[in-house]
């Protein structure tokens, strides 16, 4: 089946999708994005990543090209049209092109507006049975991770560095202590207690970040939004990441030593399947 996807309100066969080679998302990075995951056919947190999706656009002064209840309704008929029932909403937003390059923002650009779909088994992974094996990098990113944009390059070569070192991610280190993975927010759990580093400029405020921390502290368990280095976290029970795509997913190992015993932690599973289980009943 060929995949229709949605571009500055036209839905297209992929192959006959076009964007301007002046088009500052691909001259300066100027653009912003958020993926929806999809679950039974519906999307999971749309309203979180609709507000942060304006956010990202305030922060950078860009036009929203789209109502957020259309933008709903776009997400529904992407899904509908490429038969989606578990994979990813990519939606990306770039200043669009007044058709030259200048690095001032042009005044007469019109956004631009992509979306397409990715068919994925999300709800279930290996990796949620063997647990992921990171590395630490230092963080070389630029300084507003908390707008998401699509400079994603730093992150790439984090997946090499990990790929390279035989792991699944690199966890991101900033004056000593771990900023985020490379595509997902990190955490530690020790005894009843979950540490994650406090919202700044420093990391993306992860959409499933908030939802996991509401649903741990609804269970009764104890939140530390604070930094924590990399010792730290070797010496915890468990350890773990969000994000959209991946939900909660176990980390095992970093830096080739072991965390805790090794195996996926109980915290962390709870978490995922109290994850699961809400994000599902809610789902749009
Ligand atoms: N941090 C970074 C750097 C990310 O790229 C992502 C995922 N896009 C996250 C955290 C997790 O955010 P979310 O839970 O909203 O997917």
């Amino acid at each position: 089946m060929t995949r229709t996807v949605y571009v500055n309100g036209e839905y297209l066969p992929e192959g006959e999708a076009k964007v301007s080679i002046f088009d500052r998302g691909f001259l300066f990075a100027d653009g912003v994005y958020e993926v929806t995951s999809v679950l039974g056919g519906k999307l999971i947190d749309f309203d979180g990543h609709a507000k942060r999706l304006q956010r990202s656009l305030n922060e950078l002064e860009m036009a929203n090209p789209i109502e957020m209840d259309d933008l709903l309704e776009v997400h529904r008929e992407l899904v509908r049209r490429n038969e989606i029932d578990e994979g990813m909403i990519y939606l990306q937003i770039t200043r669009g092109s007044d058709g030259d390059r200048d690095f001032a923002y042009p005044e007469a650009a019109e956004p631009t507006i992509v979306l397409f779909t990715q068919s994925k088994v999300l709800s279930e992974s290996p990796m949620v049975e063997r647990g992921m094996k990171v590395i630490s990098i230092d963080d070389e990113r630029w300084g507003r991770r908390d707008i998401k944009t699509v400079q994603l390059l730093y992150p790439s070569m984090g997946k090499m560095m990990a790929k390279a070192a035989g792991c699944d991610d690199a966890w991101m280190v900033q004056d000593g202590a771990v900023t985020e993975g490379t595509s997902n927010n990190a955490y530690i759990v020790k005894g009843n207690k979950i540490v994650t580093r406090h919202l700044g400029n420093e990391i993306l405020h992860g959409i499933t970040r908030a939802a996991v921390l509401r649903f741990a502290r609804e269970a009764q368990m104890e939140v530390e939004e604070r930094p924590f280095t990399i010792d730290e976290a070797k010496d915890a029970d468990e350890a773990f990441i969000t994000s959209a795509s991946t939900f909660v997913m176990p980390v095992v190992e970093i830096d080739g030593d072991v965390v805790g015993s090794g195996v996926p932690g109980k915290v962390t599973l709870r978490l995922r399947e109290i994850y699961l289980d809400e994000s599902r009943k809610v789902a749009v």
